[in-house]
C-alpha cells in the first residue's frame, strides 16, 4: 500500500488513523455483525453513533446550548437556497463578495428576496477580504453573509465584519474545526463535510434556535425547513449515515490531539512552512494579500503557465496528488486540510526547492 500526500481542495485528506479504525469496523461493527452502511437510522447502534458525533462536535466549538446542531444532505450548495428560505423575513440580505462561493450564494439568494451585494474583492480576483468595518449593510437586512474561507482563492476572514447588529451567516466549508470559534458571534454556520471533516454528502448546519421557526418562505419544501430537521434531531427521513459516523470519528480524532486551539497552533505551523518558502522564492509566489491568507487552501503561481502545467505533472509523478489551482484561477493551490500531516508540507516544500533550482531563469 503507498499513500500520496493529498493536497486536494475537497472531497480532501482524512486521518489515516481515522480512516484505519472505520476498516477495522467496516464488516462488524462493534458486535452488531454488520457495516455502519447496513444499519438501520432507528437502530439503537445508529443512535449512539449519532447522539455521540454530535455531542463531541458540541464539545469541540463549545456550542451553547440554544444552538442547534443539523446533520443534513445536498452539500455546501443547498444551503445557499435553505438560508433564504428560511432566514429571509424581510426578504432582504447582505452579501460580500469574495469568491465563487459567495457569489454563487448571492445568486441563490436573489431567486427568494433583494440580494445585496454590499462588498466585493472581484475587482482583484478575489485576492484579498475587503475592508467590512463599516459596510453598508441595509436597514432592512434579514442577515449578513459571508464566506469565511475561500477555498478557491485562499482567502480568510480574520476579523468578522461588523453587520451592525444583524444576523451574520457564515460558510465555513474550508475552514470548518480548523481552529477555535465564537459559536455566539453567528446567527448560522454551515460547512460540507468533504473538506475538512469527513466525506462527501454530509452538510452540518449550527443554528440559533430562535431562528429555527415555521415561518419560512412560502412553498419552502418540508425538507428544506431548518424545523423539520431540528425536530427530529437530524432523522426525519434516513440522513447521511456513514457520513455523520466518518465524521464522528474525526471529531473523537479532534478531540484527541487537544482540540481546536491545538489544532490552530498546528495549522499555523503547517502554513507557514509553505507561506515562508513562498515569501523566499525566486520563483514561486502565493497570489493573496497576506493579512488575508488562509491556512487551509494556499494558491500559487510561477508566472508562467507552461511552468506551472510542468510543475502539477511533475510532482504528481512524485506523490503530490491535487495540486493544479482551480480551474476559473490557474496555477497551483496546495490545501493543507487538519488531516494533512506537517511532514506532507514539509516535503512538498522541498520538492519545489528542488524544482526551482531547475528552472530558475
Ligand atoms: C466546496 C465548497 C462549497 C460547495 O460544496 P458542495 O458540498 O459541493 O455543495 C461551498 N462553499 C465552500 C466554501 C466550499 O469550499
Amino acid at each position: 500500500m503507498s499513500r500520496v500526500y493529498n493536497f486536494s481542495a475537497g472531497p480532501a485528506v482524512l486521518p489515516e488513523d481515522v480512516l484505519k479504525e472505520a476498516a477495522a469496523e467496516m464488516l462488524d461493527y462493534r458486535g452488531t455483525g454488520m457495516s455502519v452502511m447496513e444499519m438501520s437510522h432507528r437502530s439503537k447502534a445508529y443512535d449512539t453513533i449519532i447522539k455521540e458525533a454530535e455531542s463531541d462536535l458540541r464539545d469541540l466549538l463549545h456550542i451553547p446550548d440554544n444552538y442547534k446542531v443539523l446533520f443534513l444532505q445536498g452539500g455546501a450548495s443547498q444551503q445557499f437556497a435553505m438560508v433564504p428560505m428560511n432566514l429571509m423575513k424581510n426578504k432582504v440580505a447582505d452579501y460580500i463578495l469574495t469568491g465563487q462561493w459567495a457569489k454563487k450564494a448571492y445568486q441563490e439568494g436573489s431567486i427568494y428576496g433583494k440580494a445585496n451585494a454590499i462588498a466585493s474583492s472581484a475587482d482583484k480576483t478575489f485576492s484579498y477580504i475587503p475592508d467590512c468595518s463599516d459596510l453598508p449593510v441595509s436597514e432592512d437586512a434579514d442577515y449578513v453573509y459571508i464566506c469565511e474561507n475561500n477555498t478557491i482563492y485562499g482567502t480568510k476572514y480574520w476579523t468578522l465584519p461588523d453587520t451592525k447588529g444583524k444576523l451574520l451567516v457564515a460558510d465555513q466549508s474550508s475552514c470548518f474545526l480548523s481552529e477555535p470559534v465564537d459559536v455566539t458571534k453567528y446567527g448560522l454556520i454551515f460547512a460540507g463535510a468533504q473538506k475538512n471533516v469527513g466525506p462527501a454528502g454530509t452538510v452540518i448546519v449550527i443554528v440559533r434556535e430562535d431562528l429555527v421557526t415555521e415561518d419560512v418562505l412560502p412553498g419552502t419544501p418540508t425538507m428544506l425547513r431548518y424545523k423539520t430537521h431540528a425536530d427530529a434531531e437530524s432523522l426525519y427521513n434516513t440522513p447521511p449515515t456513514y457520513g455523520i459516523y466518518m465524521c464522528g470519528k474525526v471529531f473523537k480524532w479532534l478531540k484527541a490531539r487537544g482540540g481546536l486551539a491545538a489544532m490552530k497552533e498546528y495549522n499555523e505551523k503547517k502554513a507557514e512552512i509553505l507561506y515562508d518558502f513562498l515569501d523566499a522564492s525566486q520563483l514561486f509566489k502565493g497570489t493573496v494579500v497576506k493579512k488575508d491568507r488562509s491556512l487551509m487552501n494556499v494558491p500559487f503561481v510561477t508566472g508562467d503557465e507552461e511552468l506551472d502545467a510542468l510543475f502539477v505533472k511533475e510532482s504528481k509523478a512524485a506523490g503530490f496528488e491535487n495540486l493544479k489551482g482551480h480551474r476559473t484561477v490557474g496555477g497551483m493551490r496546495a490545501s493543507i486540510y487538519n488531516a494533512m500531516p506537517a511532514e506532507g508540507v514539509e516535503k512538498l516544500v522541498e520538492f519545489m526547492a528542488d524544482f526551482e533550482k531547475k528552472h530558475r531563469k
